[in-house]
């Protein structure tokens, strides 16, 4: 599977210099018995500019004007066309005029080609683009849109609606326009995202509906009676099958079963089995993975943080250099000095303040919870391979550090070459525990009342067992490392590293730094890189069983797709789906961008549904500008995923608060359907009333 590099049109908000009053209280009292914002004398005799024999607004029917004006090499006849097309869309709406006719009649007047200077993207602003585009003798009367040469990109609208930006298609103008009119929001108020609002506000449904691009609508609010939560679904719809049948279709793909006329069973969770009770599931990833909001914000960060739930609590754990000063214009530097190790707590009421773990890392950091009570990270040194750890106590702090360091000398032993881990990964498996001292055994005959011993539960003769993977971008080897550990220390056994192999003789290979962890449902090793000399940028999954105290055995691999990345991907691992021996995988991957360009991150699930392509579903995380230079963080905690990221703001004003921490994926909160036509209709009016009063057009 390959993703397409296409670019991710969305929207938004473009910031105003200027602070426009949103309220109509300024707004002298006249009289527009149509409720468009346009007063009847004016719609009757003229106003200004707006003669009613040109642009054809009158009474009793609601008008609005758009004054378009067009962007360097911009096609004015595409751009009429494109205009047109939006014209019908808003014709159609079905909302009802004094006059008998429905829907909102668009005026389109052609405003100016803006000169070429305003053609570099990097010198000039919409606001400068505002003052050269849209006429002043419109202003107060009508909302100017500036048609951009470049399709494909998206728009944006600025606070108040009076102007606004895009290109083609004509889906993306008529999104905008809609926030013109009034609608703020992707979402319904007091709403997250659903998929059951199948507004072209929503960016789920901006550019089709149903697989169709011409069916896009407004919503017009008809399954506005249901809210979801993604925390407890059941997976029925009191709807017919066909009324809900756009779900089947992209970008939800959702299997959808009739159960008789006016109900209808969903397979919410992608496990194959629809009509399901009382489940979880993330289910509106169709444009991007959303999170909570706010993201807490930490930082700054030299690299990419990681995650660690350890018991019930979960830390954060970052590299901050002081030399040079970690900022996210600087790619993290395993030459320069090394970074401290920043552990941070997420707790119910935010993160708290950072603890400098010390350690002068020179490589990105793993991290993982150890026997539910130790916090143990693992990164180089200079080439040495190094764990800090922390007991961590019941409410959360953190105990003493300590350290183990890998030997030089057991370091070259591993092969006949020098092996230098540039990565270091822990993971956390199980291992049987030794048997415990027999008790004597009893006298025969005697204490006939005991009742018979019960088996104990597995995990009583199981405890967690420490290994330490190492990786050297140019051995491209993963090595695995038994660590002892006593009780309350952990040791480096005297005995040598051996490295994972797919065969017989051939070792794994691993073009880019590799993600690892052990699948609790059947502690193998999972081992997650690219192997570009047998498919280039493709992210495998190796999975390794467990024999004999070691991870050997290549059991099978499964490719996720191509994150197209250098950076690490995210491996976490959820219960097994029913039926199955192995933990459902999640993969995290920052996109593409050789060297250091910040990108998006995207994460691919495991489906069961059929939906996915090769299994998986992909998803944008976040939105389009959450860029990162790092590879990302995440973990299954609490029911969701805790995910993490080191966030480029691509803006050097904004200081560098840069790991933005939320939890994604299964949120809680209502997620419904919203009748889009009444704030329409009223926002319409109060918004351009705002604006004559802004610009005292009286
Ligand atoms: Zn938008």
């Amino acid at each position: 599977m390959r993703w397409a590099s296409g670019l991710w049109a969305t929207c938004g908000a473009l910031a105003a210099a200027t602070t426009l009053v949103t309220t109509s209280a300024a707004a002298q009292i006249v009289s527009d018995s149509d409720g468009d914002g346009l007063p009847d004398e004016w719609e009757r005799s003229g106003h200004g500019i707006l003669d009613p024999r040109i642009h054809g607004v009158s009474v009793g029917k609601r008008d609005f004007i758009i004054v378009y004006a067009l962007r360097g090499n911009t096609d004015a006849a595409a751009a009429r066309a494109a205009m047109e097309r939006v014209r019908t869309f808003y014709a159609g709406l079905p909302i009802p005029n004094p006059d008998g006719s429905t829907g909102l009649n668009l005026v389109l007047v052609e405003g100016p080609r803006l000169a070429a200077e305003y053609n570099d993207p990097d010198r000039s602003t919409y606001d400068a683009m505002y003052g050269a585009g849209f006429p002043v003798a419109w202003r107060g009367i009508g909302r100017g849109f500036l048609v951009e040469a470049r399709g494909g990109r998206g728009g944006q609208t600025i606070p108040g609606g009076e102007w606004a930006a895009a290109g083609a298609p004509w889906q993306t103008i008529a999104h905008e326009i809609g926030h013109q009119l009034g609608i703020d929001g992707h979402a319904p108020p007091g709403s997250g995202v659903s998929p059951l609002y199948g507004s072209i506000m929503s960016y789920d449904y901006n550019y089709s509906f149903n697989g169709n691009a011409d069916a896009v609508h407004m919503s017009t609010g008809r399954f506005a009676g249901v809210t979801l939560d993604e925390t407890r679904l059941d997976e029925v719809l009191p709807f017919a099958l066909g009324d809900v049948a756009f779900l089947q279709a992209a970008p939800y793909k959702f299997k959808l079963q009739a159960d008789g006329p006016s109900r209808v069973l969903v397979d919410w969770n992608r496990n194959g089995i629809p009509g399901e009770r009382g489940i979880q599931a993330d289910i509106n990833d169709g444009y991007a993975v959303s999170g909570s909001l706010p993201a807490l914000e930490l930082g700054p960060t030299s690299g990419a943080p990681v995650l660690a739930p350890v018991g019930r609590h979960l830390f954060l754990v970052y590299p901050q250099a002081t030399t040079p000063q970690a900022s996210w214009t600087n790619a993290f530097n395993v030459n320069a000095h090394g970074a401290s190790i920043m552990v941070s707590r997420i707790g119910s009421d935010g993160p708290t303040s950072p603890v400098d773990g010390r350690g002068s890392a020179t490589s990105e950091l793993s991290a993982v919870g150890f026997g539910n009570n130790t916090l143990a990270v693992g990164y180089q040194t200079a080439g040495i391979a190094r764990i800090v750890y922390w007991p961590v106590r019941a409410e959360g702090g953190l105990g003493d550090r300590k350290e183990i360091l890998w030997p030089k000398t057991m370091q070259t032993a591993v092969s006949s070459d020098p092996f230098k881990p540039d990565r270091v990964l822990l993971v956390v498996g199980t291992e049987p525990a030794p048997p415990p001292p027999k008790a004597p055994s009893p006298i025969p005959g005697t204490n006939p009342g005991q009742p018979t011993p019960q088996v104990p539960p597995s995990s009583a003769n199981e405890r967690p067992a420490l290994f330490m993977l190492l990786w050297s971008a140019a051995a491209q080897e993963v090595h695995v490392v038994r660590v002892a550990y006593d009780g309350l220390n952990f040791t480096f056994p005297p005995q040598y590293s051996y490295p994972l192999r797919t065969g017989n003789i051939d070792r794994l290979k691993c073009s880019s730094p590799p993600a690892a962890t052990i699948d609790p449902a059947n502690n193998s090793l999972i081992v997650a890189c690219r192997n570009d000399a047998w498919n280039r940028g493709v992210v495998r999954t190796h999975h390794f069983a467990y024999r004999n105290g070691g991870y050997a055995e290549l059991s099978f691999m499964l490719d996720v797709g191509d994150f197209g990345s250098d950076e690490a991907p995210t491996l976490v691992l959820d219960p097994p789906f029913p039926g199955e021996r192995r933990s459902r995988m999640t993969v995290y991957g920052k996109v593409a961008a050789p060297g250091n360009v910040a990108a998006i991150v995207r994460r691919a699930r495991e489906v069961r549904d059929g939906s996915g392509v090769g299994g998986w579903r992909t998803s944008m995380m976040s939105n389009e500008w959450e860029k990162t230079q790092s590879a990302p963080a995440a973990a299954s905690f609490d029911g969701s995923h805790a995910y993490a990221v080191r966030f480029s703001h691509q803006d050097a004003r904004i200081p560098d608060r840069i790991v933005l921490y939320r939890r994604t994926g299964i949120v809680p909160g209502p997620l419904r359907d919203f009748d889009d036509l009444p704030l329409l209709r009223m926002a319409m009016k109060t918004r351009l009333e705002a604006l004559r009063a802004y610009h005292r057009v009286k």
